[in-house]
């Protein structure tokens, strides 16, 4: 008789799921892993009729993020989370066992754990050495193989960097009838005029992901978006699931969304920008660090002598950062999320006494 994981879908078997920055555990007060906000937005849930099921797509949720995106509302599609989006493009495009994706490394895990979990190859074109675009070797990447998405990772999840927008621009062309390009924005606010919301109307093979859990500070409510054009977003509505987002994750989307939530996120978003400059500097004094790399998103990236000693050093004082060791040319890089001033320092005093110890 077969057991329940002979069962199972076989590229399930060997699955190795996305290790969360939460479900890696951790022990202590100061938690800069998960690239969230320090502190979160007063909101106010005022929750009614919740006995009926919500609106598929609530109006008000895709009315206030089209007009902050500055796209119409057709362009927009609400998730759970910037992941779902990830994860329906992928279900959208992607024959199983067929067609393949490209994804260029180090960058944002959920790319290959989707592609890995609907039986899509995944092509790696890893980055530069400068953390840009590779652009011959996608080129190469596209002609080989039946390719129909290309993620990309805006500013990039762990770099930080900032793509060139002529690289994006000679990706854009490069693609044109031939696959899809999704630039996941989920830190654009950082460096809002990165954004390519405003190719849209020219690039209809262009989709962007975006969320409500990082400059929103609102990872708790799950909340993403879609922005593409309207034939694109139909083929995502076709397969997302019913009733996606709950009433009151509209009701607090909406909240955020309002022009009291989004000025209360501009000040954080300067909030924390200071607050990096801050911890870069002080990072790049410290005799442990050999390399802070430029940010453009709410968390730096520091490359030290010995990455592994002071990631454990720091774990067991009770701050949990985000360990680089196996993504791919990071050896010794340890990711830090921009924290309260308090956290920040608690974060500094203790790099200034692992200095001391010899
Ligand atoms: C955090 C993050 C997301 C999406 O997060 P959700 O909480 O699912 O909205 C997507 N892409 C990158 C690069 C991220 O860092």
């Amino acid at each position: 008789m077969p057991s329940i994981t002979q069962l199972a879908r076989a590229e399930l078997r060997d699955l190795i799921p996305y290790q969360s920055a939460r479900s890696i555990g951790g022990a202590g007060e100061v938690w800069l892993n998960a690239n969230e906000a320090p502190t979160a937005p007063d909101i106010q849930a005022a929750c009614t009729a919740l006995n009926r099921y919500p609106e598929p797509q609530p109006q008000q949720v895709l009315a206030a993020y089209a007009r902050y995106a500055q796209v119409p509302a057709e362009n927009v599609l609400i998730t759970r989370g910037g992941d779902e989006g990830i994860e329906l493009l992928v279900r959208a495009f992607c024959q199983p066992g067929r067609d393949a994706l490209i994804y260029c490394p180090p960058t944002y895990g959920m790319y290959a754990v989707s592609a890995a979990a609907n039986g899509v190859s995944a092509l790696t074109v890893p980055q530069r050495a400068n953390f840009q675009l590779d652009l011959p070797a996608i080129a190469h990447a596209l002609d080989s193989q039946p390719v129909k998405l290309i993620f990309i990772c805006n500013p990039n999840n762990p770099s930080g960097t900032r793509l060139n927008r002529a690289d994006l621009d000679a990706l854009l062309a490069m693609t044109r009838g031939r696959a899809i390009v999704v630039i996941d924005e989920a830190y654009i606010e950082y460096s809002a005029a990165d954004t390519l919301a405003g190719e849209l109307p020219r690039q209809p093979h262009l989709a962007l992901i975006r969320t409500l859990s990082k400059a929103h500070a609102l990872a708790g409510i799950r909340c993403g978006f879609v922005l593409a054009n309207p034939e694109l977003i139909g083929l995502l509505a076709k397969i997302i699931a019913p009733y996606p987002i709950p009433t009151p994750v509209a009701d607090i989307a909406a909240q955020a969304l309002s022009a009291a939530g989004l000025a209360q996120m501009r000040q954080r978003v300067a909030d924390t920008l200071a607050e990096r400059a801050a911890l870069q500097a002080a990072l790049q004094q410290s005799p442990l660090v050999r390399e802070v790399y430029a940010s453009a998103a709410n968390f730096l990236l520091a490359r030290f002598s010995d990455g592994p000693a002071v990631f454990q050093a720091l774990w067991q004082r009770g701050i949990i950062l985000r360990s680089q060791e196996n993504a791919h040319g990071l050896a010794n890089c340890i990711r830090i999320t921009v924290g309260s001033h308090a956290e920040n320092d608690t974060l500094i005093r203790a790099l200034r006494q692992l200095e001391q110890t010899p």
